[in-house]
């Protein structure tokens, strides 16, 4: 199929591109690697009047560290991502979850607010995004926000984003002393959508988890922070005992949904693998 005829704008300053999103309401969207949004154009899922490419906006794909921590730009690839030193520096976890964001192909052209914005349950980057307790930039017209990224995904590709809204970047506030990430994901193939995955960042002190943040996604409409489980872990050095433990009350966190992938048993059985998995390398 081919996608319905629309208007297109490649606008060059933010600022325009606030102003087109303002004339076309609802039936303008955002263009930026075009990865989920083609396909959904070709398959008419989507039918926009007007699509505005950003790709040209200047400034918004840039990865930064300043004062309030690792700014990543909206336009930032997801190639970039994974291959840059500052974000394997400031944000590993991260860097660890993208090497599984589908193919290198679409990593090449794909982008972190496009990832954001379209809030897929299974995505990588969200999930770590609230467990590193990140924020997301937005702008409006003559407006900028942030939001943290546990308020943002609101469902199954719903976000906070009123209408008009362009995500501009996401913050990663500074890893304090201690803290160290693992990300593990299973698919049913390599580049696939996680079943399962998870994002997992503790504070560790001598073998013990003194804290823990368990973002899991594909187990329910949104990134699924596992307070059960966290508050189990915290404190505590993970034996086979403790791990046992920490997994039932895992149980107490998830619901997660069957599909033709897997049933829901089957997820809960690899969340609780993911976490054995993930705890290990942080202890290690
Ligand atoms: C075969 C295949 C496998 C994939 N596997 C994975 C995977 O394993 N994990 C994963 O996370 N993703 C996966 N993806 C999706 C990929 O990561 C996309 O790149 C990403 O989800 C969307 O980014 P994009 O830049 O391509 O956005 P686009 O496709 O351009 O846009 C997606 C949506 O976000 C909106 N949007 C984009 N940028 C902004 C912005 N800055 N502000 C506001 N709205 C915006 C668009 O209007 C659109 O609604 C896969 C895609 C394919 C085709």
């Amino acid at each position: 199929m081919k996608p319905v005829p629309f208007a297109y704008h490649r606008p060059i300053s933010l600022d325009e591109a606030l102003a087109l999103m303002e004339r076309y309401g609802a039936d303008g969207r955002v263009l930026a690697g075009g990865q989920s949004l083609v396909p959904a154009l070709n398959m008419r899922l989507a039918t926009p009047v007007a699509l505005i490419d950003i790709n040209r906006l200047p400034g918004l794909d840039g990865i930064s560290v300043e004062h309030e921590g690792l700014v990543i730009g909206a336009l930032a690839r997801h190639e970039a991502v994974e291959h840059s030193s500052l974000i394997a520096r400031h944000a590993p976890l991260i860097s660890q979850a993208m090497p599984h964001v589908g193919h290198r192909a679409i990593r090449t052209r794909g982008t972190v607010g496009g990832s954001v914005a379209l809030a897929d349950p299974a995505a990588e980057l969200p999930a770590c995004l609230v467990a590193l307790d990140a924020v997301i930039r937005v702008a409006g017209r003559g407006t900028q926000r942030e939001t943290p990224a546990v308020n943002f995904f609101r469902g199954i590709y719903t976000t906070d984003l009123a209408q008009g809204e362009i995500v501009t970047a996401v913050v990663v506030p500074p890893i304090r002393l201690g803290w160290r990430s693992s990300f593990h994901e299973l698919a049913r193939r390599h580049g696939d959508y996680a079943l399962v995955g998870l994002a997992a960042h503790c504070r560790v002190e001598g073998g013990v988890i003194k804290e823990a943040r368990l973002a899991f996604c594909g187990v329910g409409p949104t990134p699924l922070r596992a307070l059960h489980a966290e508050l189990a872990l915290g404190g505590r050095r993970p034996t086979a005992d403790v791990m046992a433990e920490v997994g039932h009350a895992l149980d107490a966190d998830l619901d997660p949904p069957g599909d033709v992938h897997g049933s829901p048993a089957l997820r809960r059985h690899l969340a609780r693998v993911l976490l054995a998995r993930a705890v290990k390398q942080i202890v290690a």
